[in-house]
């Protein structure tokens, strides 16, 4: 059965589509069966793997609106182990339809496990809200994974966050965990970046990932191209980031494929552009 994780926060920018593109693709390139779910009607994780929105027939709005199975609409992306339930602008309109639906905050739930089974992780990127996807999200997840910007007010918004994800927690989905707060957009020649590494660890202490997501251009260039930063550009320091971050939630959880030289990569601060 496959673990699933929702990576959310409701702030823009802060590098959600970036981790679930990169983190999705590392776990499949460490040949774990995994499904991206595109839940962000602006759908950049799934053009940001290169598919066309000209070409796609149904999505998950079809999936969670009109009851149409999953497997139908699951595409293979060019990186073995890893597939793409695509998202389009139409799930705007899923907030509205669901309203009056019975089990409106299950609808997504619903839809992934009606396939979990088939893979290793199901990872969720989720739009910049707080709305009723996102809800339908944390709800069909086993954990969150929240990405917060090494920048002023990295922590501005958090506490809504944090507070819907209890209410979820109590409401709808007692077993839903805290995977881990990610540092994105790390700076290390910023006295900056390091002070709100230093402010968000003393809040949250062992949430937050060993692994820091470091700024690199790489990151911002890949989905212009398609790719993963894996297949884009393997030795970059984006890469070895989220192959890092994907070996740290493979060792928490005991998945025992890793072998001793998939070990964690160390990574050193000057590396970042
Ligand atoms: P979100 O999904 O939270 O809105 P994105 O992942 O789309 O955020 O990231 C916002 C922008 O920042 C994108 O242009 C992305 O390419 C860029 N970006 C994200 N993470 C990094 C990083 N570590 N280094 C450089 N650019 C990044
Ligand atoms: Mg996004």
């Amino acid at each position: 059965m496959a673990r699933i994780i929702a990576i959310a926060n409701q702030k823009g920018g802060v590098g959600k589509t970036t981790s679930a593109i990169n983190l999705a693709s590392s776990l499949a390139v460490l040949e774990y069966k995994t499904l991206l779910v595109d839940a962000d009607p602006q759908a950049n994780s799934t053009t940001g793997l290169g598919f066309d929105l000209r070409n796609i027939q149904q999505s998950l709005y079809d999936c969670m609106v009109n009851d149409v199975q999953p497997r139908d609409v699951i595409l293979e992306s060019d990186t073995p182990n890893l597939k793409v339930l695509p998202s389009h602008i139409d799930l705007v309109g899923a907030e509205l339809e669901l309203i009056n639906h019975p089990n409106r905050e299950r609808v997504m739930k619903q839809v992934i496990d009606a396939v979990k089974d088939e893979y290793d992780f199901v990872i969720v990127d989720c739009s910049p809200s707080l709305g009723l996807i996102t809800v339908n999200a944390l709800v069909a997840s086993h954990s969150v994974i929240i990405p917060v910007q090494c920048e002023f007010f990295a922590l501005e918004g958090l506490g809504k966050l944090l507070n819907t994800i209890k209410i979820v927690q109590s409401r709808l989905n007692t077993d839903l965990e805290i995977e881990g707060i990610l540092m994105t957009m790390y700076d290390g020649r910023l006295r900056l970046s390091n002070q709100v590494v230093d402010e968000v660890k003393q809040h949250f202490e062992e949430s937050v990932f060993n692994t820091i997501i470091h700024r690199n251009t790489k990151l911002g260039e890949a989905p212009s191209f398609g790719k993963s930063v894996i297949m884009y550009d393997a030795m970059s320091t984006g890469a070895i980031n989220y192959l890092n971050l994907a070996k740290e939630i493979l060792q928490k959880h005991n998945f025992t494929k890793i072998n001793q030289e998939d070990k964690i990569l160390a990574i050193n601060d000057d590396q970042s552009e």
